[in-house]
Parts: C-alpha cells; sequence; structure tokens
C-alpha cells in the first residue's frame, strides 16, 4: 500500500466493476488468483449494468453465445449455492418472434440450441395465445418457447458478485479511473490511475462503452461504438395479466417484459450513434418512449391504457458484428480486454466471467470455447457471423 492507502501491485487488475468485471472478479477469487484489485471509476453497476432490461434467454443464433447462456442460466438458477446471495432471477418465460420470411432459420436455430441442451420448444401461434392471451398473434406461424428464462438485475449481479469477490479476498478501488495502460516491451506491466500506478502483469478491461479510448491510447483501435437506447417502465393497466413472458419481437423490432407483476418494461432493437457515454441525455424523450410504446401496442393493444411511469436510458458498447471482444491484445501481452457486448451482455455475464477466468489463469475458456471472440478477428476480416442469422440479429 502507498501513504494514501492506494495499493502500488497487484497480480491482476480488473478495470470496472460492471457485470463483467465483477464476474471475473468473483471466479478469479474462486480460483485462489492471487492478488487481484477491481478498479472503478465511479461504484459499482454504474455503467451499462445497472441500466439493464436484464433480459434472460438462450435464443442466439451463434452456438458459442447459446453455450454462454445456458451457463450463466445454471448460476442464475442458483445464486445462492453459487454465489451465497438471494438473488434476483425471475423466470417468467422467454418467446422469441422472428420475421415470417425468417421461418427456417427459426427452426434450424431452435434446433441448434436443443441439441446444445437448451430447453426450448416451437410453438404454434394458437399455442402462444394459449400462453399469453393479451398478445395478437394472427400472423405468427411458429414462435421460440423457452420456460425457464425470463430476467434478472443488473445492478444486484454485479453487487452480488463483487461482494462475494471481496469476501474471498478481492480488492476494490472505487472512485478511481485507469487513465492509461503502462506498456513497455510488448506486455502490460499495470495500470495508470488518477490515484497512481498500479503495477500488475496482468490487466483486464471490463470497461464497456469507454474501452476504446484507453486502448486507443496504448495504440490499438478496438471497434467499440457507443449507441444510445431509451426503455419505457410502465405500470399495467387493470385488465394486463401480471407477470408474463419475456419476449424479443422481430415483427415490432422490439423487446418487452414483465416487472414485478404490476409493472412492464418495453425497449427497442435500435438507438442512435454517435453518443457520448459520458454526456448522454439522462431523461427519456416523450417521444421516443411513446413511439416504441406504440410499436409494442401492435403486439400488446392492452398496453394503450398502461400509464408511462419513467424512462430509463443508456449506451450500449456496440461491434461491429455485435458480438463482444473477449481476449488478449495483440502485440500486448497480458492486456485483456472483455467489451463490446452489443446490448446483449446481462444474460452471459456469469459464464463470461468464468471463461475469462479460465483464459487468464489457464490460456483458454474451458467450460466455453471462446476463442472466436478474439478481438484479432476484425483486423484479420474475420468478423462473426452465424450460419442462420437473423437479419436483425
Ligand atoms: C438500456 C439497456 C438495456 C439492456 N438490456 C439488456 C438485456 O435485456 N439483456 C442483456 O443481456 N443485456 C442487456 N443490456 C446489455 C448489458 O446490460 C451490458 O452488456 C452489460 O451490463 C455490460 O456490462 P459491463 O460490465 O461490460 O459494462 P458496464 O456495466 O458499462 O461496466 C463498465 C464499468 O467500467 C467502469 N469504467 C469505465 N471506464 C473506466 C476506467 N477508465 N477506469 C475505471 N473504471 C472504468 C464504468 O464506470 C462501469 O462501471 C442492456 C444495456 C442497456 C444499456
Amino acid at each position: 500500500m502507498s501513504g494514501n492507502g492506494h495499493p502500488k501491485t497487484a497480480d491482476i487488475v480488473i478495470l470496472g466493476a460492471g457485470v463483467m468485471g465483477a464476474a471475473i472478479a468473483f471466479h478469479l477469487a474462486k480460483r485462489n488468483a492471487g492478488k487481484v484489485l477491481v478498479v472503478e471509476r465511479d461504484h459499482v453497476g454504474r455503467g451499462g449494468s445497472g441500466r439493464s432490461s436484464a433480459l434472460v434467454r438462450m435464443h442466439y443464433s451463434y452456438p458459442p453465445e447459446v453455450q454462454l447462456a445456458l451457463v450463466s442460466l445454471n448460476i442464475f438458477e442458483n445464486w445462492k449455492e453459487i454465489v451465497g446471495e438471494p438473488g434476483d432471477f425471475r423466470k417468467t418465460g422467454f418467446v422469441r418472434i422472428v420475421h415470417p420470411n425468417e421461418m427456417e432459420r427459426l427452426k434450424l436455430n431452435v434446433a441448434m440450441q436443443r441439441q446444445l441442451g437448451a430447453k426450448v420448444e416451437l410453438i404454434s401461434g394458437t399455442d402462444l395465445k394459449k400462453i399469453e392471451p393479451d398478445w395478437v398473434v394472427d400472423e405468427v406461424e411458429l414462435a421460440a418457447y423457452e420456460p425457464e428464462s425470463g430476467y434478472g438485475d443488473g445492478a444486484g449481479v454485479a453487487n452480488d458478485f463483487l461482494t462475494r469477490a471481496r469476501d474471498l479476498g478481492v480488492g476494490y478501488l472505487a472512485r478511481t479511473q485507469a487513465t492509461a495502460f503502462h506498456v513497455q516491451g510488448g506486455r502490460v506491466q499495470g495500470v495508470v490511475t488518477d490515484q497512481g500506478l498500479i503495477a500488475a502483469p496482468i490487466v483486464i478491461a471490463a470497461t464497456g462503452p469507454w474501452t476504446r479510448p484507453l486502448f486507443q491510447k496504448a495504440g490499438y483501435d478496438l471497434p467499440i461504438e457507443p449507441e444510445y437506447h431509451q426503455v419505457a417502465i410502465l405500470r399495467n393497466a387493470p385488465e394486463m395479466k401480471g407477470g408474463g413472458c419475456a419476449c424479443i419481437d422481430s415483427v415490432t423490432a422490439t423487446y418487452f417484459r414483465s416487472d414485478a407483476h404490476d409493472k412492464f418494461l418495453v425497449g427497442d432493437f435500435y438507438g442512435t450513434r454517435p453518443v457520448d457515454p459520458d454526456n448522454f441525455p439522462q431523461r427519456a424523450s416523450d417521444e421516443g418512449l411513446a413511439e416504441i410504446i406504440e410499436r409494442t401496442c401492435k403486439r400488446l393493444p392492452k398496453l394503450e391504457n398502461a400509464e408511462v411511469m419513467r424512462g430509463v436510458t443508456g449506451v450500449y458498447d456496440m461491434t461491429p458484428d455485435c458480438r463482444p471482444l473477449l481476449g488478449e491484445t495483440p502485440g500486448i501481452g497480458g492486456l485483456y480486454v472483455c467489451a463490446g457486448f452489443s446490448g446483449m451482455g446481462f444474460k452471459i455475464s456469469p459464464a463470461v466471467g468464468l471463461t475469462m477466468a479460465e483464459l487468464v489463469l489457464e490460456g483458454s475458456g474451458k467450460t466455453v470455447d471462446i476463442s472466436s471472440f478474439a478481438p484479432s478477428r476484425f483486423p484479420e476480416g474475420k468478423p462473426i457471423k452465424a450460419e442462420y442469422e437473423y437479419v436483425d440479429d
């Protein structure tokens, strides 16, 4: 420790205490990885994690993402036993509705997910209507239904992982901003912060939409772009059924879910760029929310009578293929990136923390092979493209 109590060395420094940084810290601590330090410029969960709609689903078109979601679901379901806190996961069920012309892809993706162990079935519009009588599903020939999925809480997950990691000996520096990486001889030597230098042979940046400028200073450009999003929270109309399924709906280009038993959350597929993650509207616009709700009403007309309680705003960290960057930085040994989750990171965060810990300690993700998410895929011209990718994946 230095004179002001600020640690000067660590075996592993993690930047960012969102769901990713906290999950990595937890899994490293479980593996006795030495002196691990989490450095957070604000407070735990203050980035995208604390604003997340936090849907949990297994429906992806890229198999490693399904695997990460499955491993994570098991952790969400057994939170108390694994993390030691009560947990916030709510099993409401989840429905994926795709464009009518993507029905074949839906079938093939569901077959792939089932092969990987996901509990998912194809159901007809008639069966969907039985599960969700309030939804208008006339055009739905088939939908994917996951009875075990639902939603969680981003701030809660980040807090729980960090609390348990600290119980296991991880250090935590809040209100401490990393300003640059200290790199020498092609290896990271530590982190420069606004509280002084921390020497460490391994640094993991889980810094969400703030990641690119940090790496640019070290001469490496990661293609992560911030994108602004708005979410509406409504009070259920009196005649609405509470606690229903979460849904991602390509036809209305919205996602929605219940929020406890008496509220409802609606979000948009599309956001706006450019946006400054340090300076974006904290209040959602009335027109923006009205537009998202109007689209969702086509699926759920009873929402027309639901009162808008508030809006949530937030920033996604988008990559060109909408998939995260996980791995060591080419040319800078010991410097790892874990960012670029493109609005989808919450549901896979427990498994990302686990596989990042495996990568750092054992050289590769053992539970799930995450090598295809390496940041080198973009300079190599090999973005990820799933076999049966949807137009809006
Ligand atoms: C509105 C919204 C809705 C979403 N809905 C869903 C959903 O339904 N399902 C889903 O799976 N995902 C969803 N997501 C995405 C998901 O929430 C994110 O992918 C996930 O929370 C990212 O976690 P993170 O830890 O990578 O980043 P963040 O939570 O952003 O954490 C990064 C942390 O790094 C810190 N930091 C940044 N720079 C520095 C620095 N230089 N030094 C020190 N600390 C630094 C920040 O303060 C922050 O706390 C949503 C996101 C938003 C914004």
